[in-house]
């Protein structure tokens, strides 16, 4: 359960942000996933029902695994619309940000954001929030940042604003941040969210066939072919590898969001403790993703070694150099982490 929120001054702070703006911005960070669009979308819905005007503006688009929930077509994309994106961040009196805890993490998006005359609010879950919001609402101890913003809201006398539509949002993101109540979901706290939000009378199953079991034929023989025949197992160390090339992924006609999920296979293996999968970008780089079970800290691994972050379980980073230069780092950082290897077998 997470700790009440009701009297805390960052609720009576929030409150009166709200109360005093007419637009308000809800942003969220690069490469947006099911909990920062599901937020920003329950967030949007709810301050629309208080009659503000509330736009939610991303970095860049989500991936059409998503392309079901409610509102989603129209957010506007700084990677689309960057002048409007831009203009709104400055006239907005207030932003949100949600599931994300540096400013680096909204990427071009950066400069409007710190610009922005407005008050910030931030919302989030992740380890280490910076201090660039007046508002910080920080708990790494939640699964998702939905089900922290359905306690704000909550605390905020809000819940009666929350209708099927943001529900249905919320749902999404607390779902997509535990790999559908697979790990972080032991708190009987989401639970009694869940259940509450069922009220409002959404369909779950057909959410998770939706994000999870819905595929393009050619995303399924690229997953096919990455475990049959891109995977490399490193026993001694308990670690996975896939890679895929620029080459590969055009073979298989690779558009955004097909190797979601990926990384999370070779830990289907008792032996595996960390997996990282590494994506050749068309941009020049190598997109790094990890995954691990327990307590082995491959946010750790993409700090020191990617120039990039996340959470104990599920970290990612980017590397700036060739496909094989990040296997060569990764393999031979692989031995510095041994020591974070349970010490019993399976
Ligand atoms: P994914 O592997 O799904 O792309 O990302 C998993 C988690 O790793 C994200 O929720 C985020 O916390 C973190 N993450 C992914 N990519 C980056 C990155 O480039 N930089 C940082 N700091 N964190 C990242
Ligand atoms: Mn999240």
């Amino acid at each position: 359960m997470l700790e009440p929120l009701n009297n805390l001054p960052e609720i009576a702070r929030l409150r009166e942000l709200i109360d005093r703006a007419k637009e308000i911005v809800i942003t969220c960070h690069v490469s947006p996933d099911g909990d920062a669009i599901g937020s920003s979308l329950a967030m949007q819905r709810v301050m629309s029902r208080l009659k503000k005007i509330a736009w939610v503006v991303t970095p860049d688009l989500a991936p059409r695994s998503l392309g079901f929930l409610p509102g989603v077509h129209d957010i506007i994309a700084a990677s689309q619309k960057p002048a409007r994106a831009r203009e709104l961040m400055a006239r907005a009196d207030l932003v949100v940000c949600l599931d994300f805890n540096a400013i680096m993490r909204v990427d071009k998006l950066g400069d409007s954001l710190r610009t922005s005359p407005a008050p910030k609010v931030l919302i989030d879950h992740h380890l280490y929030p910076e201090s660039f919001a007046e508002v910080i609402i920080s708990r790494p101890e939640a699964s998702s940042t939905c089900y922290l913003l359905y306690n704000v809201l909550c605390a905020l006398g809000m819940d009666s604003l929350i209708d099927r539509e943001a529900a249905e949002c919320i749902y999404t993101g607390m779902m997509t941040d535990t790999g559908g109540f697979t790990y972080n979901s032991n708190d009987p706290g989401l639970y009694l969210v869940i259940a509450a939000l069922l009220e409002r009378g959404f369909d779950k199953d057909r959410i998770y066939k939706l994000v999870f079991d819905t595929s393009s034929e050619t995303r399924l023989r690229l997953c096919g072919y990455a475990l049959y025949k891109k995977m490399m197992v490193f026993p001694e160390h308990r670690a996975a590898l896939i890679t895929l090339s620029c080459e590969e992924l055009a073979e298989f006609n690779y558009c955004k969001g097909d190797t979601e999920s990926l990384v999370n296979r070779p830990l289907a293996m008792p032996g595996v403790v960390w997996s990282v999968f590494l994506r050749e970008d068309e941009h020049g780089f190598v997109k790094v993703s990890t995954r691990s079970k327990g307590h082995f800290p491959v946010n750790k691994v993409c700090e020191r070694h990617f120039g990039g972050g996340g959470h104990e379980n599920a970290a990612g980073g980017e590397f700036y150099g060739s496909l094989d230069e990040a296997v060569a780092v990764l393999l031979e950082a692989m031995p510095e982490y041994d020591r974070y290897l349970p010490k019993s077998k399976k």
